[in-house]
C-alpha cells in the first residue's frame, strides 16, 4: 500500500506544485497554508474558498494527522515546556516563555543534534532527523493554542528563538522555509526582528542566510579561544573563529543590536579575565551583544558548573567598560529541564534519568513502533 503523504509537512512550494498537477491554479498554495497557520484549521472540508471536488482530493491524497502534546511540564516561573509526539513516535519539544510585554517560543529544528558540542545535553543524543518545516510550524500553532487554554487573553507567541533541540542551520531548508511563513504578513506576520536563528557556526549557511532572509542572527560563541573552542565545540575544527569573523564582517546586519553572541559561563573553563580579553579582541568591527548565561548542569556534564556570581559580573563589567553589553541571562524552566542546552526530549518520567539511558530507551521504543508499522 502507497503511503500518503502528510499534510503538515508539504512546504508552499509542494503544495503548488500539487495544485498545478491537479489543473488548479497556483496561488492556492498559499490559501491552504493561510488555512492552517492563521484560521489554525487542519481539515479540509472546512477550507470554503477551494472547489469542493479539490477538498475531496486534499482529503484522500494526504494524511491529515497533526503532531498531538504528549506532556506539558510547567515550571514555577510560567514557562512551560510542550513535548510533542510526531507521526512516527519521535518527539519534538518547545518551551513556552510569556512575560509582561512579550511572549517567546523557543523551538526545536531537529530530533536531536549531531554537532556534539560537550557541554550541551541535546548535543549527547546525537542527530535522530531533521524536522519538517510543517513540523517546526506547528510548535508555534500549538504554543498559541496553549496561550488561549491557559488564559492568557489576546496574546499569541510575538518572538521566536531557535534555540531548542537541534541545529538550525544544519537544516537549512526546512528551517528558512519556516523562517519565512513566521514573518510572512499573511501567514504568522512575526517582526523580522523578533524571530531570532541561534547557531554553532556553520559559515557557509551563515552567509547564505544573509542572502535568503532578514531574521536576527545568533551565534552560540562559547570562548574566543580557537583551540580552546575545538575541543569544547566540534564544528570550530571545521570552520575557525578566523574565518568566523570574515564572515560576520561582511553579514548584513539586521537588527539594532547587531549580531547577539551566546557565551555559557562555565566555572573555571572559560570564564576568566583573560578570556574576556581574547573575546573583546574578537568581537572588534563587530556590531555586538554578548548574553552570558550561567551553565546549566546536567547529569552528561556533571564536571561542569555554572560561574559563581561574582566571577561573573567582573567578566561582565569588562567588557561593559569596553562598550559591550552584556546582560547575564538566567534561562527560564530549569526546574523543568526547559532551560538551554537541557532539551533531550524527556517525558516526566524520564526527568532524572541520564540522556544516554533516555536516548537508549527512545530508540528501543522508535524502533519497537517502526516493526509494528
Ligand atoms: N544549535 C544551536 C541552537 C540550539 S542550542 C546553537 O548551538 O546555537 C541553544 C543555546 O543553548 C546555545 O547557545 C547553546 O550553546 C546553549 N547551551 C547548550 N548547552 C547549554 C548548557 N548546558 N547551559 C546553558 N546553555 C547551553
Ligand atoms: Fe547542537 Fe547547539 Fe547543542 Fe551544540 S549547543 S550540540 S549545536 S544544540
Amino acid at each position: 500500500m502507497l503511503t500518503k503523504k502528510y499534510a503538515i509537512q508539504q512546504t508552499e512550494e509542494n503544495w503548488i506544485d500539487w495544485f498545478l498537477a491537479n489543473g488548479e491554479k497556483s496561488f492556492r498554495g498559499k490559501q491552504v497554508l493561510e488555512w492552517f497557520y492563521i484560521k489554525q484549521t487542519f481539515n479540509p472540508e472546512h477550507f470554503t474558498n477551494l472547489p469542493k471536488q479539490i477538498r475531496e482530493k486534499l482529503q484522500n491524497d494526504f494524511d491529515w494527522g497533526l503532531p498531538i502534546i504528549d506532556t506539558i511540564l510547567p515550571s514555577s516561573d510560567e514557562s512551560e515546556k510542550i513535548l510533542l509526539k510526531l507521526h512516527d513516535g519521535l518527539f519534538a519539544e518547545c518551551v513556552l516563555m510569556p512575560s509582561e510585554n512579550r511572549v517567546t517560543l523557543c523551538v526545536s529544528s531537529q530530533v536531536g543534534c549531531r554537532m556534539a558540542c560537550t557541554f550541551c545535553q541535546t548535543g549527547k543524543m546525537g542527530l535522530t532527523r531533521n524536522l519538517t518545516t510543517g513540523e517546526i510550524l506547528t510548535q508555534v500553532v500549538i504554543a498559541n493554542k496553549r496561550l488561549i487554554e491557559r488564559n492568557i487573553l489576546n496574546r499569541s507567541v510575538t518572538n521566536i528563538v531557535f534555540m531548542g533541540m537541534g541545529e538550525p542551520l544544519d537544516n537549512y531548508d526546512n528551517v528558512v522555509g519556516a523562517c519565512k511563513a513566521l514573518i510572512d504578513p499573511k501567514l504568522f506576520g512575526l517582526s523580522k526582528h523578533k524571530v531570532t536563528v541561534s547557531t554553532s557556526g556553520l559559515l557557509p549557511q551563515i552567509e547564505q542566510l544573509g542572502k535568503d532572509l532578514p531574521v536576527a542572527l545568533a551565534i552560540s560563541l562559547h570562548t574566543a579561544d580557537n583551540e580552546q573552542r575545538s575541543q569544547m565545540m566540534p564544528i570550530n575544527k571545521k570552520y575557525s573563529l578566523e574565518q568566523m569573523k570574515q564572515v560576520l564582517l561582511n553579514y548584513p546586519v539586521q537588527t539594532r543590536h547587531g549580531i547577539t553572541f551566546e557565551y555559557v559561563m562555565i566555572q573555571g573553563v572559560n570564564d576568566s579575565l583573560q578570556h574576556a580579553k581574547k573575546l573583546v579582541k574578537f568581537l572588534h568591527g563587530l556590531k555586538a551583544k554578548v548574553n552570558l548565561i550561567p551553565m546549566n548542569p546536567h547529569p552528561g556534564a556533571a564536571n561542569m558548573v555554572a560561574t559563581d556570581f561574582e566571577q561573573m559580573r567582573i567578566f561582565q563589567k569588562y567588557l561593559a567598560d569596553r562598550s559591550i553589553p552584556a546582560p547575564v541571562r538566567y534561562s527560564r524552566g530549569q526546574d523543568v529541564s526547559a532551560a538551554c542546552g537541557q532539551l533531550a526530549a524527556k517525558r516526566k518520567d524520564e526527568i532524572n534519568l541520564p540522556p544516554r539511558t533516555v536516548a537508549l530507551a527512545r530508540r528501543r521504543e522508535y524502533l519497537a513502533e517502526k516493526v509494528k508499522q
